[in-house]
């Protein structure tokens, strides 16, 4: 199975769902890690530039130890906007080359207008993928594909309605969250939060509520197109 993965930022993948996307290509799947913002403002050590090379360098590393491939759409953190024209183009033309089979985004009340604002635009993009006069620079997609939405951060408003068992898979979510560690650095100045236990003791909760030692949540996009009796989910 083809799987795209698409985050607001370069590290929010591996934050909330990097054991599954791990566990995934462990099990043969084809799974691609985009971030759409190029983490150009997360920094009070770096300039944007700086930070910037130093973001898409550590995203790359942490793809390359779940054995996924990272793509990037480029844009800027606070810029990313569900109704510009130009960022939808490229949203269906990231669908189109992915040609995904499953879709894991952001959940749509997540904490920051990036993240929904991706949220959003893989909706819509992942619909308009498929609409041969929507041209672009790829053929269409063929299929709608059915979208996941991993958890919020720190779970706050989110009600798992699939979970998924990374037990086996933990120590590789802690290695990818490691592989940012310009990110461990800002978050814990700016937000006052070391990351590291906030995914340890979020997938121990998640685990808890399934009955597993380290676990994922989603929810499945339930809209028009996008059901299936199928469990894609690992
Ligand atoms: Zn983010």
């Amino acid at each position: 199975m083809r799987v795209l993965a698409v985050g607001a930022h370069p590290d929010d993948l591996e934050i909330l769902c990097g054991g599954t996307l791990a566990r995934l290509a462990s099990e043969g799947h084809e799974v691609v890690m985009c971030h759409a913002s190029r983490g150009d403002r997360g920094s009070f050590a770096h300039g944007s530039e700086e930070i910037a090379a130093v973001r898409l360098a550590e995203a790359t590393t942490a793809a390359g130890l779940a054995g996924a491939r990272v793509q990037a759409l480029g844009w800027s953190d606070g810029e990313v906007h569900a109704e510009d024209p130009r960022q939808r183009r490229q949203m269906v033309d990231l669908v189109r080359e992915a040609r995904p089979e499953m879709v894991i985004t952001h959940h749509p009340d997540d904490y920051m207008s990036d993240h929904t604002a991706v949220s959003r635009l893989v909706q819509d993009a992942t619909f308009l993928a498929t609409v041969p006069l929507y041209e672009t620079e790829r053929p269409p997609h063929d299929v709608v594909a059915p979208i996941y939405f991993m958890d919020t951060l720190m779970g706050l408003a989110f009600e798992p309605t699939e979970y998924v068992d990374i037990s086996d898979h933990f120590a590789t979510k802690a290695a990818m969250l490691s592989a940012h560690q310009s990110q461990l650095r800002w978050l814990s100045d700016h937000d006052g939060i070391d990351m590291l236990e906030a995914i340890a003791v979020t997938a121990r909760f998640r685990g808890l509520q399934c009955g597993v030692r380290h676990a994922e949540g989603f929810r499945q996009c339930l809209r028009w197109l996008r059901g299936t009796t199928r469990r894609l989910l690992p």
